[in-house]
């Protein structure tokens, strides 16, 4: 007995470690049969480390399916005694760790909608004192850092010396491509800023749909994360819940076959000069910019002078028209992204009203 359970929580160290991370298992545990089918069927593709399924389910609104409850507990314990995957499920209370340690859960997850609360995510964190679990935490719903950092900081201050987060995307108004808007770049700052932190990435929830799921997975590759959460269910048109983003343990592998998984360095020198030198380019490059740029904000201030000195308004709506509408005609023909350019010029066009501000101010 004692042997075995050293087994297990070797394989929990090893799964938890291992690059990439690939999690699986359906949005809800629905049935006994669904979660035990699942985690075979998963199981069987050889390329799945962690077994998923949501046990309480935070919905958006009520009287949607809100999980099966602690009764799904003994069905995760049966589905890893089958399979030997470690399990993991989503926690939002103190009462809800209590019970998935009671039935053996691996790993803990804090979802997008307990990360942006302080009094859960601390709730969660005095629950998890004394306790020796992975946890991942989920990126919060709204695009706000300082919550998803201080989410990490109140489980690590409790204690937990694993912790990871998971990429889930964001909630923006209106209709997007996807679900929950990605935005890369606040995922890569996260990076950043955790360092030597395991970042894994949730497609899933991203997408909200089938069609796109692989290549945001490759996206998430491509950006060097360190695994990926997919939800998968034996019969996804007839989940529970999150139907529609729901893929077969088959159609996973065959997925995860296709990623093309990339590495972060090669131990190669010829490969390492050709970098060196393309990353010379765009270092002088990048300094070139930055002293335009300061040109740039220099005539800016001069502009802001000489509104001042005849009582004329720092924004004047038709030349930013003008400037923004040649600025976005002259980027597609210089294969730069609308996007890109917009929030350039804006980012751009913020630093010089701030500049002139302070001259016509002072
Ligand atoms: C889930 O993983 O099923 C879930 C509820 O995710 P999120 O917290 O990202 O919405
Ligand atoms: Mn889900």
């Amino acid at each position: 007995m004692e042997s075995t359970e050293t087994n297990h929580q070797s394989s929990v160290k090893s799964a938890w470690n291992k690059r990439p991370l690939i999690i699986s298992g359906p949005c809800s545990a629905e049935t006994e049969e669904q979660v035990l089918e699942t985690a075979q069927r998963l199981a069987k593709t050889g390329q799945v480390d962690m077994l998923r399924a949501g046990i309480w389910k935070p919905r958006t609104k009520p009287g949607m399916f809100e999980g099966i409850g602690a009764k799904g507990l003994p069905w995760l314990q049966q589905a890893k005694k089958l399979t030997g995957l470690p399990t993991t499920v989503e926690v939002a209370t103190g009462k809800q760790v209590e019970d998935a340690l009671t039935f053996d859960v691996d790993v803990l997850w804090i979802g997008a909608r307990t990360t942006v609360n302080p009094f859960s995510v601390q709730e969660v964190a005095d629950a998890l004192r004394g306790v020796d679990v992975p946890v991942l935490i989920k990126n919060p719903i709204n695009p706000d850092l300082e919550l998803w950092q201080g989410a990490v900081e109140r489980v690590a201050r409790a204690g937990i010396k694993e912790i990871g987060l998971i990429h889930r995307g964001f909630s923006s108004y209106g209709n997007t491509e996807f679900r929950n808007a990605p935005m890369w770049h606040l995922a890569i700052e996260m990076k950043r800023r955790m360092p030597g932190m395991k970042i894994i990435n949730d497609p899933s929830h991203i997408c909200g749909r089938r069609d796109i799921l692989q290549a945001t997975a490759q996206k998430a590759i491509d950006l060097d994360f360190d695994g990926l959460m997919i939800e998968s269910h034996i019969d996804p048109d007839n989940a529970w819940s999150d139907a529609k983003q729901q893929i077969t343990p088959e159609r996973l592998a065959e997925m995860l076959t296709d990623i093309i998984w990339r590495r972060e360095n090669v131990p190669s020198e010829t490969f390492h000069a050709a970098l060196d030198k393309l990353r010379e380019q765009i270092n002088h490059i990048d300094d070139e910019l930055m002293q335009l740029i300061s040109q740039r904000m220099n005539i800016a201030e001069k502009i802001g002078a000489y509104k001042k000195n005849n009582n004329v308004t720092i924004l004047q709506s038709t030349r930013w028209n003008e400037i923004l509408d040649k600025a976005v005609r002259k980027a597609e023909k210089l294969d730069l992204s609308e996007e890109f350019i917009t929030r350039y010029m804006d980012a751009v066009h913020m630093e010089s009203i701030n500049r002139q501000n302070k001259v016509m101010n002072d």
